[in-house]
């Protein structure tokens, strides 16, 4: 039995997160997880999120996670995210505009209208305000 499993978060643009740590919970397409030391193998597709990582010494951190793959093997937590950012890297301004672009395009429905693309915009920004 393992007490620590290796995390690593990659975006395109950078090495978001790399160290030791004992849980990261987050959210998948299925709904929460939580993964711990022994996690069997998985893959999963991720949902933009407040993810927490809780590192071996202890101390807990929390990030905004966006949209990704996530892949347990052999103690291996991979997470690769189109973003990530810890919360004071949040533009909280930025995060309500883009809040209230996404509604109108929902609200307004007009033909053109991407759902699915302003759906997860939404999702982002929500994500990122409940962060901040
Ligand atoms: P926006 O419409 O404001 O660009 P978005 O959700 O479409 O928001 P993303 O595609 O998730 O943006 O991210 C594009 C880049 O901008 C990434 O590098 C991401 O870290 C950064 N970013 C987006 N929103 C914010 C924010 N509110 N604060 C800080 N960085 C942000």
């Amino acid at each position: 039995m393992s007490e620590v499993l290796k995390l690593t978060i990659l975006t395109p643009d950078r090495e978001f997160y790399e160290g030791e740590v004992v849980e990261v919970i987050t959210e998948s397409i299925q709904g929460d997880i939580a993964i711990l030391p022994d996690h069997m193998p998985l893959v999963t597709t991720l949902k933009p999120a407040n993810t927490e990582i809780v590192q071996k010494d202890g101390k807990k951190l929390k990030a905004f996670t966006s949209t990704g793959v996530l892949e347990v093997i052999n103690n291996e937590l991979k997470i690769l995210c189109d973003s990530c950012e810890w919360p004071d890297e949040i533009d909280i301004d930025r995060a309500k505009a883009a809040k209230e672009r996404a509604e109108k395009r929902l609200v307004s429905q007009k033909d053109g209208v991407d759902v699915k693309r302003a759906e997860m915009a939404l999702a982002r920004a929500l994500a990122r305000i409940n962060l901040k």
